[in-house]
């Protein structure tokens, strides 16, 4: 209980339900975005043979435009099983490399990274297999010609067969290829992922989608903040800022397309490794930009599933503002039914809003938190519970008994969907006491 486990890993998890649960969950995901003023949703594994593959995805981008809510396919060029993300169809990037196993990507070593996670987080290598393996992470060479085709093709049927209204792609955040053909290619070092691997796949997967899709929306993950790094580490990795040759690399970006940057250390981590400063602004820099984070869903960067991170979304919305950002995202994978889910996105939509430019948190409460649980008294008081969990005080979750009380005395008094969120907030406390 409320430990992290592989779980938070965000590719490669198994699923275990039907089709018709599928399009049901992301059916009411749809409806839920499109009701609170969600623009777009980005749905990774959106093809697999598991939850009714071309069918299942066909019916929940057609519900989507229907809702008016832009509806794309996440997509790893290198990596996460490419377009199809799991089963037996030709655009699946797993059975692409075990029958060509000469183009999987490799360590400098000459060994292949493949990988899996257990629960418990342990890795165990996979080898270059030739059959079906396990579910796990498997690497593609993005100097190889045939992968960079397997890409153009496997895109222009995603778009021929799913009327997607774009696409998120990534070269991939667990393991880069140093063949020798990648190692002569590059200029510069790479962490977990490679700025000239993004430089290089990005235009080529969105030529492949424009010449299919003209009006596409493409956006292209940097892993990155945009503030230039300063911290330890000789290659910035995963949520760091940019090294010094991210200029070179964002110059052969695809124009038009939007950039999506990660904001999470820069606004959480109290380090002098992070200080986001006017350095780390995307205005002007010619593409569209977006700031994601992952509050309330990862356990990194002092965050925590099941956070009500209302604090911090305000903060999120303030800073993304002022940097030239004109788009923020919120990593999912929680139901709304979970109601520090659901507050965590009426503060996506609100803040920075017309309703509130100042993202001031006060009147959130009053206008969206109030309705929904039992008026702006008991919406002030149910901040301050969900705050006992704040990392920054452990000593904090020494008043959950106090809290507890108060909030059972409490539930009678309140309408069924505020008492259902306020049980949902007691539960959460309640497990941090077993
Ligand atoms: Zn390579």
């Amino acid at each position: 209980m409320n430990r992290p486990g592989a779980h938070t890993y965000g590719s490669c998890n198994s699923y275990d339900r039907t089709t018709d649960a599928f399009i049901s969950d992301y059916s009411s995901l749809i409806t839920w975005c499109s009701e609170n003023g969600i623009d777009g949703l980005v749905v990774w594994g959106l093809l697999r043979d598991g939850h009714g593959g071309v069918e299942a995805a066909r019916a929940i981008c057609e519900l989507a435009a229907e809702r008016g809510v832009k509806l794309l396919c996440g997509v790893g060029l290198n990596c996460y099983g490419g377009v199809y993300y799991e089963g037996a169809s030709p655009y699946n990037l797993e059975n692409h490399l075990r029958a060509h196993p000469e183009l999987y990507a490799t360590g400098p070593d000459g060994r292949t990274i493949n990988f899996m996670v257990d629960g418990n987080g342990n890795r165990t290598d996979l080898g270059a297999p030739s059959s079906l393996g396990p579910r796990g992470f498997y690497h593609a060479c993005p100097s190889q010609r045939l992968n960079q085709e397997f890409v153009v093709d496997s895109l222009t049927w995603l778009f021929q067969t799913l009327p997607l209204a774009g696409v998120q792609i990534e070269t991939g955040d667990t393991g880069v290829c140093q063949c020798n053909l990648c190692s002569q290619r590059r200029k510069y070092p790479v962490s977990e992922f490679s700025w000239e691997d993004m430089a290089l796949m990005y235009p080529i997967a969105a030529n492949a989608v424009r010449a299919v899709a003209p009006g596409a929306c493409v956006i292209c993950e940097t892993y990155s903040h945009p503030q230039p790094y300063v911290g330890p580490r000789v290659v910035p990795g995963f949520g760091d800022g940019t090294p010094p040759w991210a200029g070179e690399a964002l110059a052969a970006f695809p124009d038009g397309a939007f950039l999506q940057w990660v904001g999470d250390n820069y606004l959480r981590l109290e380090d002098p490794a992070y200080v986001w400063t006017a350095d780390g602004s995307v205005a002007g820099n010619g593409f569209r930009n977006i700031l994601r984070v992952h509050f309330g869903t990862n356990w990194g960067w002092g965050a925590f599933r099941g956070e009500v991170a209302l604090d911090w979304m305000a903060e999120f919305a303030r800073r993304s503002g002022e940097a030239g950002f004109e788009a923020m995202s919120l990593f999912g994978e929680v139901s709304p039914f979970e109601t520090g889910a659901e507050l965590n996105y009426l503060a996506l939509r609100d803040f920075a809003s017309s309703w509130n430019p100042a993202s001031d948190l006060a009147s959130f409460l009053e206008r969206v938190a109030a309705p929904r649980l039992g008026g702006l008294a008991n919406a002030q008081d149910f901040l301050a519970f969900a705050g006992l969990l704040d990392r920054r005080h452990p000593e904090r979750l020494g008043e959950i008994p106090r809290a507890l009380a108060q909030i059972y005395g409490r539930m009678s008094s309140l309408q069924p969907d505020a008492a259902r969120r306020w049980c949902w907030l007691a539960n959460r406390l309640a497990s941090y006491q077993v």
